[in-house]
């Protein structure tokens, strides 16, 4: 067994080798840009060494500097490499450099990389394989005219599909024979920009899919064996949500034989290591039919995939330990008759977006970031895997996954509920992220009845954007509650400068100002001879009162309150912090968390002026192209410059009619957050 190996990723996947590293008494050495210098990551290795060069943060001036890596592990005195997922993960050029340098590339032979590496390529090897396939084409012909008669003989809607693309990029549905030779150029120039290689296929678009997938092992000595199946079904734009092991409904059968059909995949080209393959399941029969779902190669991952904790919580097993195994040459730890499934697992992936306005990427800094406290589950059925700490910022030079949770339970059910536990208890303050949107999804009767398919978001966003699950009352009477402790924390034995309770003379009223989802609340809190305190709030037609009593919830942080109002009883966490108006703050319930603004009057708010005919970027990014030249006369939404941020584009469009007076960027520049990106006079 190695005694040290290098990691050549960052976040939560470099902290998770790290931490079987750790248990197997292996030396661990990071890699860091500049942004990471401080991160994680780093502090969880025995050693770090940094690869960047220039600024040192895109990846391609960190993390993707292959030989800068290749100098660290000789100068650290590492035996291997573990790529991680993303970056040169699946860069066969890199294993191969690996090898001949003298280490070992945590992952298969450069072979089994190349052969898996081109969609089109592979799906030929898979035909020979005897791996069902996708019904479409898959040549190397790709005169434009072959490939429209290829789509009209496979049939609409069909998918074309970047040969090289990854990452739910570079890929175009189309629904019409009409609409195919503007479909196949715009593919072919992402798949030139994004993977240089305009290369397509083209596959018959399945109905009502599902993503399933096997997780493979193969070792030096030609056993194989599969770790069962991953439903990955639970997408946005192509890209994973929610995954969960085993696949709800599948039948042991169809189990037995995508385990087969994934195996031979992997000795087609004589796999070693961790693998993924990857399946598209048509549901022939609907959704409650399992017995009629069909399945179909769709690629494979060579490599250990973001998801594999599921596979691990339902087997027991450590996945990179079994990696490290096989690359020191051993035999799997296991034979497939010694694999069993127990329970039921699922992963949450948390992100830096705004899925209520089309999942933007977020950036900032973790201001609070509170996960679930382990010790209201069973130690073995919460796992919380991620790279970062209160305080870290997420940049824009790599990609929004703050964290995974991962739950374990008896049944779907229970793990369900574990996982909605789980995400109520996960407080992020700082940026916007999609816990609240995720418990929507696993809350959905679509996705607790397992009616699972890839447009499932779509087909639901009735019930999972837009939505507010905490009550008014409830939202203010915790805000009133926040203040209430503060001060009583504050304050002294004077009775005279006490805010609360006893008062020498009558009845005094606070008065209190709110914006929450763009309308005026307001409230007045009225102290009573007593020490009660009476709380009225009005917000256009509705009007509440009642009794308010607040403790704070000594179990936990100051940030915790318990609160009664009128009949209501509940715990919330309040963290506010400054915003133009006054203050915003983050409420936490169990039922759901919400944004409040609270409105300080002293603050004058300027109206209208600066911010007119002001085009800003939405986030930090690079530009990539501007549509238009200063001269240009544009109407309102037409795009007048992409930006790619978090590895998405963006299209700024003009917001209302106009004459373009000024650019005042190049494309390839990268800009700040709120930049001035272009003049437009009316
Ligand atoms: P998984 O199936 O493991 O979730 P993903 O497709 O989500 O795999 O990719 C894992 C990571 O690798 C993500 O960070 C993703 O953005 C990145 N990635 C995958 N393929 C590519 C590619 N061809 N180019 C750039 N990034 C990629
Ligand atoms: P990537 O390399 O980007 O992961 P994949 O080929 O794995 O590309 O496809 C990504 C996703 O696109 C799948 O998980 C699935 O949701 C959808 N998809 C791919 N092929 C098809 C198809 N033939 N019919 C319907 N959906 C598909
Ligand atoms: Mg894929």
């Amino acid at each position: 067994m190695f005694t040290k190996i290098l990691i050549a990723n960052r976040g939560e996947i470099a902290c998770r080798v790290a931490a079987t590293a750790r248990k197997m008494a292996i030396q661990t050495v990071a890699v860091y840009s500049k942004a990471d210098a401080q991160a994680k990551h780093v502090a969880a290795c025995d050693e770090a060494v940094y690869i960047g060069e220039g600024e040192g943060n895109s990846p391609k001036e960190s993390y993707l500097r292959w030989q800068a890596i290749l100098a660290a592990a000789q100068a650290t005195g590492a035996q291997a490499i573990h790529p991680g997922y993303g970056f040169l993960s699946e860069n066969e050029d890199f294993a191969q450099a690996c090898a001949d340098a003298g280490l070992v590339f945590i992952g298969p032979p450069p072979s089994a990389i190349k052969a898996m590496g081109l969609k089109a390529e592979s799906k030929q090897l898979m035909e020979k394989a005897g791996v069902p396939l996708v019904p479409g084409y898959h040549g190397a012909n790709q005169d434009e005219a072959l490939l429209q008669k290829e789509a009209d003989r496979i049939g609409y809607p069909a998918l074309i599909k970047a040969s090289a693309g990854g990452g739910g990029k570079g890929m175009r549905i189309v629904e019409r024979s009409e609409d195919f030779a503007a479909a196949l150029a715009s593919c072919k120039r992402e798949a030139i920009n994004s993977f240089g290689d305009e290369a397509v296929l083209i596959e018959k678009y399945v109905q009502r899919p599902r993503h399933i997938e096997i997780q493979v092992f193969g070792d030096a000595h030609g056993n194989y064996v599969y770790l069962f199946e991953r439903d990955c079904s639970v997408q946005r734009r192509h890209q994973k949500v929610l995954e969960e092991a085993p696949a709800p409904g599948m039948p042991q059968s169809m189990r037995e034989a995508m385990g087969k059909a994934a195996v031979d995949a992997a000795r087609a080209v004589n796999y070693t290591g961790a693998g993924t393959v990857e399946f598209i399941v048509e549901q022939q029969g609907g959704y409650d039919a399992p017995d009629k779902m069909k399945f179909y190669f769709m690629e494979m991952n060579t490599r250990l995939q973001v998801e594999h904790p599921v596979t691990e919580a339902i087997t027991g097993l450590d996945l990179v330990e079994w990696q490290l195994r096989v690359a020191s040459n051993e035999k799997l730890p296991m034979r497939q008759d010694q694999l069993k499934i127990n329970g039921h697992a699922i992963e949450a992936r948390i992100c830096a977006e705004n899925p209520d306005n089309g999942f933007l990427p977020a950036t900032g800094s973790l201001n609070v970031y509170r996960k679930p406290l382990h010790s209201a589950f069973e130690r073995s059925d919460l796992r919380i895997d991620d790279g970062v700490r209160q305080g870290d910022a997420i940049s824009p030079y790599y990609d929004s996954m703050i964290a995974k949770l991962i739950v374990h339970g008896a049944t779907r059910e229970e793990a369900l509920a574990k996982l909605d536990r789980a995400l109520s208890e996960t407080q992020i303050v700082g940026l916007a992220t999609n816990v609240q949107f995720l418990r929507h999804v696993v809350k959905s009767d679509a996705f607790a009845q397992g009616k699972l398919d890839t447009a499932l978001i779509q087909r639901e966003e009735k019930v999972l954007f837009h939505q507010e699950k905490l009550p008014l009352a409830g939202v203010i009477s915790a805000w009133i509650a926040h203040v209430l402790i503060a001060e009583r924390a504050s304050q002294t034995s004077d009775p005279f400068s006490k805010r609360d309770g006893w008062r020498p003379f009558g009845i005094t009223t606070r008065r209190f100002a709110f914006e929450w989802h763009d309308q005026p609340v307001q409230a007045e809190l009225s102290y009573l001879h007593d020490g009660a305190t009476l709380l009225h709030i009005t917000q256009a037609d509705t009007k509440l009162q009642g009794l308010l009593t607040c403790e704070q919830d000594a179990t936990v942080e100051d940030l915790d309150v318990k609160v009664s109002f009128a009949d209501q009883r509940f715990k919330a966490s309040v963290h506010a912090s400054s915003h133009e108006k006054g203050q915003v703050a983050s409420i936490f319930t169990a039922q759901g968390a919400t944004q409040l603004i609270v409105i300080d009057p002293f603050i004058q708010i300027a109206e209208g002026g600066a911010q007119a005919g002001r085009l800003t970027a939405p986030m930090p990014g690079k530009l990539v192209s501007f549509a238009v030249k200063a001269g240009d006369t544009v109407k309102a939404g037409q795009t007048l410059a992409v930006m790619e941020a978090m590895k998405m584009e963006h299209t700024i469009a003009a917001p209302k009619d106009g004459v373009v007076s000024e650019i005042l960027f190049a494309p390839g520049d990268q800009v700040s957050d709120g930049a001035e990106l272009i003049k437009l006079a009316a």
